[in-house]
């Protein structure tokens, strides 16, 4: 058994496709984004491992585990146990670190509580999720969330000139009678001339600041929001008040602990003059040497194992991390990459392992080290399925499947399987693409202007200044970890925050029935067209309203809820998941129904649509390349590149915008990275800004204008190592990009 063979698959847009998968070998697929790869690598092979293994526990662990459908497949031979490596975020809240996820912050609470002096009790006493360890003040958090008092009082003011900021205290309202009638205040004086007493009064209602109200009707201002914002849920209340908490509400360290989320007991407690917090601070190139100079035999081999899990981390390309970072804050990249150093250090084999686009977020120079990996867990017997786009890890491969030859209702064939070698002898678009690269710009656009960032030292940015050009595209290059989202991200984006949008991959926050239609808004005008055409009102072709089917109320399914069982989820049989009633069905427009017209490809409806309000946003949906999308599609099913690109649409047109875009190839093909970097220039000639960051090195040759920081990751990172065009780039500088740049050039 030699092949995972799969037969008939018609999955999504598969064309009934059927072929084998080496076992035991790498297997890369190819293909532009929307071609069908993760309709099969993820929708069917990894889909139906999850499945078979639920299939075996009995029905009441079943309807508590995920729920994987049945895919569209004939038929599936050999599958193993499959293990998703993605690139989705790893655990949820402030408590999970990069410490905790990978199991070495508990082997250090082993160490500490060994050899630890003072002794401060076992394990657990170092654990800052343990009642025994936390710090009581933060609950172990690090951090608190406090009512911010210069957000609520304007200091420069007094109660006469209206010193509280919020409306409902502004002179002569109810509130403010309630502090200006009470004769504890001054109401000329500023509130920056206030004594200590004065203060307290305002924020805490008593003199001293500690002992009860001097007046019932007037607690202190600080209490009062304190009780408002912040003690009690207010996940339910109005977006108003919860625009309110956040606004008036910070984030600061944790007085008592310091942000090491420890209490005392358990930070006295040291090693070699550290405690466990120091470690968990430090980068883990240094924590590997700190702990490589503990000489006491008796936990020798604990040290061992710290230090050869340090070293996986090391070496794929994460030793800027440090074990206190919050797992939320990671990339996808990121956490793609410690999700592997997870199962690298397992001995299983005869698994299935599957990527998603693993070099996500990794500079050219590291690439190498995570196709090593890639290779050892091959070596130890399993099978590797990697969705990936990158020539340097597409040259790994033992196995290539190329899915295409284009996108969606255009894709969906293998148009070539075989070795890496034979690939690029295909001719398919793959093919043709591992064999060319793009020149470097030689004539750069001349930026009209430029967004000056000065001392920027969030992170590990070392006090830096750099000057963002305007009118032009700029790349920002750099190692990962060398603080390029830091940068953009972060400083410049919230200090511009008003003029910048960005373009990210992320979920469209729109409801679960948004489409390209609704989404870019000619929604409407097709509705006004139906119901013009027919005399009827616009709401019987809205399924929210009057069209809706009776009887699934145009949700075109029914859903049958079962104790202690999976729910049952059937076809509308009234409209057969149409979701609209026969009145709406009955209505036409040149032949077509709401359904009919909804159902086709934006390139169709290009011959059906003459009214130049929708023909506006089908040549936006063309020029980002989604022309092949139908009308209707869910934007949920879209896969990252094509949910960028609608949002770009969504741009299209305008002028004087600030673009900023972390990594816009991720899950594009070479292919579509030339289309991708033909609608940046358009958008940069209808008079937009765009700012990229992007190891792409094809990217980068197109760029006008290049940032690089580094020059490395951490805290070897965080300066300007060079600034100017690709082509003085590759002439003249010295940094890791630079060299990348070149080594492509040959
Ligand atoms: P790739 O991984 O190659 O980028 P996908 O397998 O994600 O491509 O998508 C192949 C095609 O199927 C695309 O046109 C995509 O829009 C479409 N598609 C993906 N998921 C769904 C779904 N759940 N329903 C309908 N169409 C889908
Ligand atoms: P890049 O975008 O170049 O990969 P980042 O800006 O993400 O780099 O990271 C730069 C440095 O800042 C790294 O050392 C990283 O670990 C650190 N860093 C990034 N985000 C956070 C965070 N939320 N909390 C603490 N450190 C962070
Ligand atoms: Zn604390
Ligand atoms: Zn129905």
């Amino acid at each position: 058994m030699r092949n995972i063979y799969v037969q008939g698959l018609t999955q999504n847009n598969l064309k009934n496709v059927s072929f084998n998968i080496p076992k035991e070998k790498i297997t890369v697929f190819t293909g532009v984004s929307g071609s069908g790869k993760s309709s099969i690598v993820f929708d069917t092979i990894a889909a139906e491992a999850q499945r078979q293994m639920n299939a075996t526990y009995p029905p009441f662990v079943r309807s508590r585990l995920p729920k994987y459908p049945k895919p569209a497949v004939e038929r599936i031979e050999n599958l193993t146990a499959a293990v998703v490596v993605d690139q989705s975020p790893l655990g949820g809240n402030a408590r999970s670190t990069v410490g905790t996820i990978s199991g070495l912050y508990s082997s250090l609470r082993l160490l500490f509580s060994r050899i630890g002096r003072p002794y401060a009790g076992t394990a657990s006493f170092f654990s800052f999720n343990d009642p025994n360890g936390m710090c009581k003040t933060c609950s172990g958090l690090g951090r608190i969330t406090k009512v911010d008092v210069e957000a609520i009082i304007d200091l420069n003011k007094s109660w006469n000139e209206g010193c509280v900021r919020d409306s409902l205290y502004r002179p002569g309202s109810w509130y403010w009678k309630q502090y200006a009638k009470s004769g504890l205040f001054d109401l000329d004086k500023p509130v920056k001339e206030y004594s200590d007493e004065e203060y307290n009064l305002l924020l805490y209602g008593s003199r001293d600041g500690k002992g009860e109200p001097e007046n019932p009707k007037v607690t202190g201002l600080f209490h009062k929001y304190t009780k408002t914002l912040l003690n009690r849920d207010i996940s339910g209340k109005s977006k108003h008040t919860q625009e309110k908490a956040v606004n008036l509400t910070a984030e600061m360290e944790c007085g008592d602990c310091h942000g090491q989320r420890l209490n005392e007991a358990a930070l006295n407690c040291k090693i070699d003059g550290y405690s466990i917090a120091d470690m968990c601070g430090m980068e883990l190139t240094r924590l590997r040497a700190v702990l490589a100079r503990i000489s006491d035999p008796t936990v020798g081999v604990l040290v061992q194992t710290i230090i050869e899990g340090l070293d996986r981390m090391i070496e794929i390309g994460l030793p800027y991390l440090h074990l206190n970072r919050e797992t939320p804050s990671l990339s996808g990249g990121e956490a793609q990459r410690l999700k592997l150093v997870r199962y690298m250090g397992s001995s299983l084999s005869g698994l299935t392992y599957i990527f998603d686009e693993p070099s996500a977020g990794m500079h050219p120079r590291d690439v190498y080290r995570m196709n090593n990996l890639l290779r050892q867990l091959r070596d130890k017997g399993n099978t590797v399925l990697v969705v990936e786009h990158d020539r340097d890890v597409i040259s790994i491969a033992d196995y290539v499947i190329d899915v295409g030859p284009r996108a969606g209702q255009d894709g969906g064939e293998i148009v070539f399987a075989g070795s890496y070698q034979d690939l690029r002898k295909s001719g398919t678009l793959t093919g043709k693409a591992m064999l060319q690269s793009l020149p470097v710009k030689q004539t750069p656009r001349r930026p009209v202007g430029s967004l000056p960032v000065r001392n920027a030292c969030l992170h590990n940015l070392k006090h830096i200044d750099v000057d963002i050009p305007l009118g032009v595209m700029t790349v920002v290059t750099g190692v990962a970890g060398s603080g390029k989202s830091t940068l953009i991200s972060r400083v410049f984006a919230s200090q511009y925050e008003k003029d910048i949008v960005m373009v990210d991959q992320g979920p469209i926050t729109a409801t679960s029935r948004s489409t390209p239609a609704s989404y870019l808004g000619f929604f409407d005008e097709i509705r006004k067209l139906l119901a013009q055409e027919n005399n009827q009102s616009e709401s019987l072709f809205s399924f929210n309203s009057t069209g809706a089917c009776p009887v699934c109320g145009g949700k075109g399914v029914i859903v049958t809820e079962l104790a202690y069982m999976d729910p049952i989820v059937t076809e509308c049989e009234a409209c057969n998941g149409l979701r609209y009633n026969q009145e709406a069905l009955a209505c036409t427009y040149k032949g077509k129904n709401i359904v009919e017209l909804l159902g086709m490809t934006a390139s169709q409806a290009m011959e059906v649509f003459k009214d130049s309000r929708i023909r506006k946003h089908l040549k936006k949906m063309e020029q980002v390349g989604l022309s092949y999308l139908t009308l209707g599609q869910p934007l949920s099913t879209l896969s990252g590149g094509e949910r960028q690109r609608i949002k770009l649409a969504k741009k299209l047109g305008k002028k004087g915008g600030i673009i900023v875009m972390d990594e816009p190839t991720t899950g594009l093909h070479m292919s579509d990275i030339q289309y991708l970097l033909k609608l940046f220039d358009l958008i940069v000639s209808q008079g937009n800004t765009l700012v990229v960051i992007e190891h792409n090195l094809d990217v980068i040759k197109q760029a006008d204008w290049v940032i690089d920081i580094g020059p490395d990751g951490g805290n070897n990172g965080g300066e300007v190592v060079f600034v100017g065009t690709p082509a003085q780039m590759v002439r003249s500088a010295d940094t890791l990009t630079a060299d990348s740049l070149r080594a492509s050039c040959e």
